[in-house]
């Protein structure tokens, strides 16, 4: 058990410093996920957890370090970024497969800028909670083994208290990794980083010829890109900052800021404030994530043809297209799916959208159609024309299929517990508050989004129902 260490060290000295995490004194653990320590190898107390959130002691085999990258951020290359607030502690090796720490909110480091290095409560739960919901919906994404609190203030936007976390991912390694290396023309350490990517993310390709291991590897990165916006889309998750050092090169959601869940479907919602012209909506994720494949491509120049390279990013679009028409044919119940659900697909969400209607509730409802309960579905979509059509277009559509199979189908593909950021919101206030149950049983509890466990649906019921007005669509800042 507990087999540490820091592989990154083999890469080339300059695409790392060497930084020791500025300890947290006073700080208390709020939480430790034992069950993601368990899947990964990891046996450390609670004791021993908490000294190694707060920065106060680590393993022997660990060697924190910040790593360089630059990134485009709202369309723009920045050359400045690199780990401002974080470090890479190293890995814990389990059954063949490598898990990066990552302690998060560890201090100052020669990329902070003017940042102070921390991070507060508010976005370590956020983080926290997100990590799990995303794992336990099928959507690949890191996820946290444990969360201090201290109660030191920063100020924000307004006086808040520091926290810090350790972050599990397959790799840190970002698309922004690659950037650097090709803007400052390092071809040596490009194909380096290339060859430890391969061994750790994509080891079947380390048997491919030099010729083609580099574009195998960068259509895989297209590829898994792409798959995991398909199944945001399907899920109705906004990740709100989708700038190419926020993207992983292992394909998992990474770097959360104001992501959010939708509430009522808006086609173009923008989760994040700051995103005055919705760069980042939730309709425009996808040509982003094709966008963020082209500027990997333009870096991948250094070792790879246009031809290749654009056979990568064909890949992705048609990677794309396949794993969303899957997904969002199995949400309606479609038990096999043809091209032209798509237009099916899309017209139904310009209708969802017209009607304000909430996405989760939506399949929920509709998976009562034809049911004792049917009365439930007609009163949520209401007496218009419009939907009437609708329902006798999707009987038409579903009229070979058994009824029940159809039901089960969509109950399976949508969630009854969504993290929807008022209930994140009801749990940071508790966890603010030094009371971490609510946390405690929220990471539970999203275990089984589908199945909710019984304390949830007595206690807290309204976790399960559609949002008030006021708790509805609430957009967060970048700021963190
Ligand atoms: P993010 O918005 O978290 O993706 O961060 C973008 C860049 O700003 C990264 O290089 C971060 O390390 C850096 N950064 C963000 N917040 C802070 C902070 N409080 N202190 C230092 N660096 C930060
Ligand atoms: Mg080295
Ligand atoms: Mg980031």
């Amino acid at each position: 058990m507990n087999q540490f260490t820091n592989h990154y060290l083999q890469l080339p000295n300059h695409l790392y410093r060497n930084v020791d995490p500025e300890p947290l004194w006073d700080a208390h653990l709020l939480h430790y996920n034992q069950t993601l320590a368990q899947e990964i190898g990891i046996a450390l107390t609670s004791e021993e957890v908490a000294q190694l959130t707060s920065g106060q002691a680590l393993p022997a085999e660990f060697a924190p370090l910040a790593q360089k990258y630059t990134g485009h951020q709202f369309g723009y290359y920045n050359p400045d970024l690199g780990d401002g607030r974080g470090l890479l502690l190293g890995q814990v090796l389990h059954q063949n497969q490598s898990w990066d720490l990552h302690l998060k909110g560890a201090g100052q480091t020669p990329f902070s800028r003017r940042g102070d290095g921390r991070a507060v409560l508010r976005s370590a739960v956020r983080e926290y909670l997100i990590g799990e919901a995303l794992h336990y919906l099928n959507v690949p994404s890191t996820r946290c083994l444990s969360l201090s609190h201290c109660p030191e203030t920063v100020y924000r936007e307004k006086i808040e208290t520091r926290a810090s976390y350790i972050r599990v991912a397959k790799t840190h390694i970002r698309f922004g990794h690659f950037e650097w290396l090709a803007e400052i023309n390092d071809r040596d350490s490009f194909r380096q980083l290339a060859d430890y990517v391969i061994a750790q993310i994509y080891p079947h390709l380390s048997e491919h010829h030099e010729a083609q291991r580099y574009a195998q590897l960068f259509q895989e990165i297209c590829g898994k890109t792409a798959q995991m916006i398909a199944k945001w889309q399907a899920v109705g998750f906004c990740h709100g900052v989708m700038n190419t050092d926020n993207m992983s090169i292992a394909g998992e959601t990474f770097d959360f800021g104001p992501y959010a869940f939708l509430d009522d479907f808006k086609i173009h919602y923008i989760c994040n404030q700051s995103d005055s012209e919705g760069r980042y909506a939730y309709s425009q994720q996808p040509n982003i994530g094709l966008w963020n494949c082209q500027v990997l491509g333009q870096a991948f120049l250094l070792l790879l043809d246009s031809t290749q390279v654009q056979q990568g990013l064909d890949h992705f679009v048609t990677t794309y297209n396949q794993h969303y028409l899957a997904l969002m044919g199995a949400k309606f119940g479609l038990q096999t799916v043809h091209t032209d659900d798509r237009d099916f697909i899309a017209q139904s969400l310009i209708l969802m959208d017209k009607s304000q209607l909430d996405f989760h509730h939506f399949f929920k409802k509709l998976a009562l159609l034809e049911s004792d309960q049917e009365a439930q579905w007609q009163q949520f979509i209401g007496d218009s024309k419009a939907w009437r059509d609708w329902q006798t277009q999707y009987l038409a559509r579903t009229a070979s299929q058994e009824r029940i199979q159809r039901q089960q189908q969509i109950q399976q593909h949508t969630a009854d517990f969504v993290l929807r950021n008022h209930i994140a919101q009801e749990i940071i206030q508790q966890c603010e508050k030094g009371n971490a149950e609510l946390l405690s049983q929220a990471m539970q509890w999203l275990q089984t989004p589908h199945q909710p466990a019984p304390e949830l649906a007595e206690n807290y019921a309204h976790f399960l129902q559609a949002p008030t007005a006021t708790q509805k669509g609430i957009a967060l800042s970048c700021s963190s």
